[in-house]
């Protein structure tokens, strides 16, 4: 928790007002942690009221989604878009089609998007939005049917310069490809207002590989800069097998590594010979929940179909990539004995606070995801360049260019943790403090 009274005081008060939102507050908080080290020092924060501006969305847009299932029935849905903060670029974040999406979890992921996309360095202001629409089960029509209806509601709020989704759980290309087809008709232009679509609808090669290639890239970074090591060798579990997940293991064995666990909604797997990454993205094309079905084809691995037992198995690195709060305090500390050294978050986070402090007292580097998942959000900007200049990289262009931008982050945290902290490895602190400066000069330049 943070010393300084400004910060006690501003907290207190977005505690009171929005005690509802338990995720959103734990964004908050881990936040704000870090900003004691500047608000003490720096008065015009709290002259300018700048925290108390960075905690609140500029703008919040609720809708209700109807449409018509298979059977001729009317569903509705709840929607919603957090545009959090343009202080330095238009609007930039997914969009999540998940049951648990509420307030609270849009509010968070907005905040947390805020300074993700300003440590890219790339000009994209934060936002978030999705709908407690669930695309597991439904029929492909029945996701066309919602997924336009979802526009025809959002088309007035997005824009190339205005606000640009992208994909987050449940939206993937197929998903941003009905509302890119749905966006386009009503406004009668092709342009970039949508990123991840599909390469021929203009999205960019090396998007679907970003966030977790760039996640390695960064990993590749701290082991380099800490421990003058490489992957080669190294023992790896990564938690989810979706668009994150199954990239994040692609790369770990491309650079060495061997990956014992992976898990997903059913389950976890366990195999000592490596995960069989070739057949779990075969699997994921045309099933969810593709954990229980690997022992199939691999009868010596061991299944669990509780999600919490991938903590369990002995690694060098933990990559959770499935969604927020999978770790708590009792999984980190398996992890610990269990002989875990690095944590990087490839999802957002995906870790607890209590979680997060009990890595840190024991020494285990930790990659806060705002920056260490920033590849996506940063393979969407060039997306946005390409689109607007009317150019088409190769693959290996973009992956270069992902793969310097993962390094400058990382330089930008390590070079922020050192300056402020002192210790070369808070790069929690690293990445609140470089992604919140950007805002804050952007802001005081804006006036209020
Ligand atoms: P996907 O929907 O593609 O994949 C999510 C994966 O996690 C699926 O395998 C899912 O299983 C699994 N999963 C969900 N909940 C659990 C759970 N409680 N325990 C175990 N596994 C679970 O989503 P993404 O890969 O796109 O996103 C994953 C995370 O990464 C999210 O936090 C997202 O916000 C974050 N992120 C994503 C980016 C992107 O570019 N896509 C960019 C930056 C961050 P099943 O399929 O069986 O449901």
């Amino acid at each position: 928790m943070f010393k300084s009274a400004y910060l006690i005081n501003v907290y207190a008060d977005l505690s009171k007002r929005y005690q509802d939102q338990p995720e959103f507050l734990q964004a908050v908080e881990e936040f704000l942690t870090s900003l004691d080290l500047l608000v003490d020092k720096d008065p015009r924060i709290q002259k300018n009221a700048i925290v108390e501006r960075m905690v609140e969305p500029e703008r919040m847009i609720k809708f209700r989604v109807s449409w018509v299932d298979d059977s001729g029935n009317v569903q509705v849905n709840r929607a919603m878009r957090v545009q959090f903060n343009s202080a330095i670029g238009p609007y930039k974040g997914g969009i999540r089609f998940h049951k648990s999406v509420n307030e609270s979890i849009m509010k968070f992921l907005a905040f947390e998007q805020t300074f993700k996309n300003s440590l890219t360095c790339l000009p994209m202001g934060g936002a978030k939005g999705g709908s407690d629409f669930d695309p597991a089960g439904k029929s492909d029509n029945e996701i066309m049917r919602f997924c336009q209806s979802y526009i025809l509601e959002m088309y007035r709020h997005i824009g190339p310069r205005m606000d640009v989704p992208a994909g987050d759980l449940g939206v993937g290309a197929k998903e941003i490809g009905y509302m890119y087809g749905m966006y386009k008709r009503i406004e009668n232009e092709f342009s970039g207002t949508f990123t991840s679509k599909g390469i021929e609808s203009g999205g960019s090669l090396g998007r679907a590989e970003a966030t977790g290639y760039g996640l390695c890239y960064f990993v590749e970074e701290m082991l380099k800069t800490y421990k003058k090591d490489t992957f080669k060798g190294k023992r790896v579990i990564v938690s989810g097998a979706g668009k994150v997940g199954s990239m994040a293991a692609e790369k770990v064995i491309e650079l060495g590594g061997k990956v014992v666990a992976m898990s997903d909604i059913s389950g976890v797997i366990h195999d000592e010979n490596g995960i069989d990454i070739k057949l779990i993205k075969k699997l994921s094309q045309t099933n969810t929940e593709i954990m229980n079905q690997y022992q199939t084809y691999h009868p010596e691995a061991i299944y669990s179909p509780n999600t919490k037992d991938i903590w369990k198995v002995p690694c060098d690195i933990a990559l959770p990539c499935a969604t927020q709060n999978e770790i708590y305090l009792e999984s980190a500390e398996e992890l610990v004995k269990n002989g875990c050294w690095l944590v990087a978050e490839g999802a957002n986070m995906p870790t607890t606070i209590e979680a997060t402090k009990y890595f840190r007292e024991h020494n285990v580097l930790f990659a806060p995801g705002k920056a260490s998942n920033a590849g996506g959000v940063a393979v969407s900007g060039l997306e946005m360049t390409q689109n607007a200049t009317f150019q088409n990289w190769s693959f290996e262009e973009v992956d270069e260019k992902l793969h310097q931008i993962m390094k400058r982050i990382f330089n930008r945290c390590h070079e922020a943790s050192l300056k402020h902290t002192g210790r070369p490895d808070d790069l929690i602190t690293g990445a609140n403090i470089a992604g919140f400066m950007k805002v804050y000069e952007a802001m005081l330049q804006q006036g209020v």
